[in-house]
C-alpha cells in the first residue's frame, strides 16, 4: 500500500547509505489503466506513491533503489523514465560457471559426500535457473534423508536432476511390452544418430522409464555452454531430434504419437533457421521475425507479419524441406547401422537406463554374432528393408 511505500523510503533515508530492494515489482508497478475496473484502486495509489517518492529522490542521499521483475513488459512506462528506474539490467539464465556458483551457495547448508563434484552437476543442468537449482539441492537432501544417509552424494544429486527435469519417476505406470519396445527404439534412434554424427554433444544417459509427461528421454551433455551455433551444428541437432521418429518408422513401419515433442522442437528450430538466422538460401540472409518475442520493455503483443504471403509460402516450404531432409538423413544413418540400433534397443529394454559408457560399450562390441543372424526385435524389419 501507499503508506508502506512512504515508510520504506523514510527508512531508507534514515539508514543511508543503503540499498532498497523491491521484488516482483510488477505486482505494484503494472501499467495503469490496463486492468479491469481501471480507476483508483489501491494498486494504482501504491504506484503513484512510488513514483512520487522516486521523483523526490536525491541521488546524493546515498540510497539506491533496486527492483526485480519477470514481466518488464507489463510495467507502467512512467516507472522506467529517466530519473526513476533508469538503468535496466537483463539477468539471463546462469551459464555453466554461474550454475556451479549457485550450487555452491545452495549446498552450503547441507552435508555433501566426498564424491560430489558440483562441476559435473552444473554441466548436467543447462537451462536451470537459481530456483531450479535450489529445488534440486532440496530434492537431493530429501532423497538422502529418506535413505538414512549421513551426507548427500552424487547419486542423490543426479536423481534429483532427473526429478526436477521431468517430474517424479512414474515407475508404477504400466507400459505394455509393445509400447516399451517402441519407446526403446525411439530413444535408441536419438542416441545412435547422435553417436553417428561426429561433433554432437556426448550422450550422458538414455532412459525408457517414463517420467512426467515424457515416456523416455535421451540426455546429451554439452561440454560447454554455447553462444554461437553453426549451421552444421544446428542441422546435426535437428537430425538427432528426428532420430527417434526415424527409428520408429524403420523398425515398425508405423507412426506413433510419441514423437510429437520432437517434431514440435524440430519445426521450431527449422523455422528459426529460415526466419531468424538467415540460413536458407531461398529466403536469404533476412530476419523475418514476427514481432512478438524479444520485446523487452515494450508491450506490443500483436503479431505483425513483416513479410508477404508469398514469402510466407516460401518459408513454409523451406521449413518443411529442412525437417524432411534431416529426417531422411537420420533414417539413412540408422538403416546403415541397423544391427547397432537393434542392439541398443534390446539393451534398453533389458536395462531401461543406460549411461554414456554403457552405450559406447554396446556400440563398440564387435559383430561377434554377425555370422548368426541376430534376432530382430523390430517386427517389420524384413518388410522395410526389403531383403
Ligand atoms: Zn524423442
Amino acid at each position: 500500500g501507499a503508506s508502506r511505500v512512504r515508510d520504506l523510503f523514510a527508512q531508507g533515508r534514515k539508514n543511508a547509505p543503503c540499498l532498497m530492494f523491491v521484488d516482483e515489482l510488477d505486482a505494484v508497478g503494472r501499467h495503469r489503466f490496463a486492468g479491469i475496473g481501471g480507476g483508483h484502486d489501491e494498486r494504482e495509489q501504491t504506484l503513484n506513491q512510488l513514483l512520487v517518492e522516486m521523483d523526490g529522490f536525491d541521488t546524493k542521499e546515498g540510497v539506491i533503489l533496486i527492483a526485480a521483475t519477470n514481466r518488464p513488459d507489463v510495467l507502467d512506462p512512467a516507472l522506467l523514465r529517466p530519473g526513476r528506474f533508469d538503468r535496466h539490467i537483463m539477468v539471463p539464465n546462469p551459464d555453466l560457471k554461474g550454475r556451479e556458483e549457485i550450487l555452491l551457495v545452495h549446498t552450503r547448508r547441507i552435508k555433501l559426500a566426498p564424491d560430489v563434484e558440483l562441476k559435473v552437476i552444473a554441466r548436467r543442468t543447462p537451462g536451470f535457473v537459481g530456483s531450479d537449482i535450489a529445488n534440486l539441492v532440496n530434492e537431493a537432501a530429501l532423497l538422502a534423508a529418506r535413505e538414512d544417509k549421513k551426507a548427500v552424494g552424487m547419486k542423490e544429486l543426479e536423481e534429483a536432476i532427473d526429478r526436477v527435469i521431468a517430474g517424479p519417476q512414474r515407475k508404477s505406470r504400466m507400459i505394455s511390452e509393445r509400447e516399451k519396445k517402441i519407446i526403446a527404439y525411439h530413444e535408441a534412434g536419438h542416441t545412435l544418430v547422435a553417436k553417428l554424427i561426429p561433433g554432437t554433444d556426448p550422450i550422458h544417459k538414455v532412459s525408457i522409464i517414463p517420467r512426467g509427461p515424457a515416456l523416455g528421454y535421451t540426455l546429451q551433455l554439452p561440454l560447454e555452454d554455447k553462444y554461437l551455433a553453426t549451421k552444421t551444428e544446428i542441422i546435426d541437432k535437428l537430425t538427432v531430434f528426428l532420430g527417434g521418429r526415424a527409428a520408429e518408422e524403420l523398425s515398425f513401419n508405423e507412426l506413433t504419437t510419441g514423437a510429437e515433442n520432437d517434431l514440435h522442437q524440430a519445426t521450431e528450430v527449422a523455422h528459426k533457421m529460415v526466419c531468424e538466422y538467415g540460413m536458407s538460401d531461398k529466403v536469404g540472409p533476412l530476419t523475418l521475425r514476427q514481432k512478438e518475442t524479444e520485446i523487452f520493455l515494450g508491450r506490443d503483443f500483436t503479431k505483425e507479419k513483416a513479410y508477404s504471403e508469398k514469402t510466407a509460402e516460401i518459408i513454409d516450404e523451406e521449413v518443411k524441406r529442412i525437417v524432411e531432409e534431416c529426417k531422411e538423413r537420420a533414417k539413412n544413418l540408422l538403416t546403415k547401422s541397423r544391427t547397432k540400433l537393434d542392439r541398443l534397443a534390446k539393451a534398453l529394454m533389458e536395462k531401461e537406463i543406460l549411461v554414456g559408457e554403457e552405450v559406447d560399450e554396446i556400440l563398440k562390441r564387435k559383430e561377434e554374432v554377425s555370422g548368426n543372424k541376430e534376432k530382430s526385435i523390430g517386427q517389420d524389419r524384413t518388410k522395410k528393408s526389403g531383403k
